[in-house]
């Protein structure tokens, strides 16, 4: 297997795919977040405030904030319809034209005669959108609930807001079990920050483009080319039959998963490669990495599918 994110042309891009603004529940105005994910360190940044009739359905204008070393991708948090648990979905789409038609969502409650989740995920795509099945732990998603949005390119399997504001951050679980059914989802890492909690600059992907455009960014992430990340770096993955090699920024652990139980980890000190075996994971169809370094921030690769 080829790693398709290695061999793709390019070089990584940092950003963040989920933020909100004053435009919506945001503490910030949209120059104040764009200014301080750029002093970050950041290459681009998505703002994605609450796309409902509350805010007047913002698609925040950010163009203004692009400049030679930053970019910005025009997108929303959509809203539309009720999970299994009555609850408003929560839909990131990144990559909206300025002008997506508004849904009939006037609050944070799903109301009747408006479209379904699955459905406002599907014209997001339809529209050029990077369509990622938001925060599921926060959610209280089901599985009914996550494997209807078929539109969806990825599940957020990091949100940091979601950590930071009630330990509910995680998505692997949701991602793991649609990967097993068949799902060819990739994932993403986000901080879905608000600026009133210690919610920003936790999670991100690490995105290998052409470009640093919104154009290249978003053709990398619909292809996969990318990972998700708290801290740790990939430098190279090479897959073989029985083993995967991993090149890596210091961690204390590599762990590679796939269908079921059965996984490849080996636990040290300050390692930057590392060679695992896979005979324990023949009969996976799909397989992905986690890094875990000292502090026990992680990174996650896309799952890479076999046969
Ligand atoms: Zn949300
Ligand atoms: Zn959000």
């Amino acid at each position: 297997m080829t790693d398709a994110m290695f061999s793709a042309k390019g070089r990584f891009y940092r950003g963040n795919l989920h933020t909100h603004s004053t435009l919506s529940d945001g503490v910030l105005e949209p120059a104040e977040v764009c200014r301080r994910y750029k002093a970050e360190g950041y290459d681009f940044i998505a703002l994605t405030d609450h796309f409902i009739g509350l805010y007047d359905y913002p698609i925040a204008d950010t163009i203004g904030y692009r400049d030679e070393a930053f970019t910005t991708i025009l997108g929303a948090e959509l809203h539309s319809g009720a999970m299994e648990n009555g609850n408003l979905w929560h839909i990131l789409a990144v990559g909206l034209p300025a002008d997506f038609a508004p849904s009939n969502s006037p609050h944070f409650q799903p109301v009747k005669d408006q479209e379904t989740g699955a459905e406002i995920a599907q014209r997001a795509r339809a529209a050029g959108a990077f369509v990622a099945i938001a925060h599921p732990e926060w959610s209280g998603m089901t599985m009914e609930d996550a494997r209807n949005i078929k539109a969806a390119h990825a599940v957020e399997i990091y949100n940091h807001g979601c950590y930071a504001g009630c330990d509910r951050g995680y998505g692997l679980h949701t991602l793991d079990l649609l990967l097993s059914e068949g799902h060819k989802l990739t994932l993403c890492a986000t901080d879905d920050a608000h600026f009133y909690e210690p919610d920003h600059f936790g999670g991100w992907v690490m995105v290998k483009a052409a470009k640093n455009t919104p154009e290249a960014l978003l053709e990398a992430l619909k292809a996969g080319h990318h990972y998700a990340s708290q801290g740790p770096e990939f430098r190279d993955i090479r897959w073989f039959d029985d083993a995967v090699e991993v090149d890596c920024s210091s961690v204390a652990a590599i762990i590679v998963s796939g269908k079921a139980t059965p996984t490849a980890n080996v636990h040290g000190t300050s390692m930057t490669t590392a060679r695992l075996p896979l005979d324990r994971l023949q009969k996976s169809d799909w397989l992905r990495v986690t890094l875990v370094d000292h502090a026990g921030k992680r990174a996650w690769s896309n799952p890479v599918w076999r046969g």
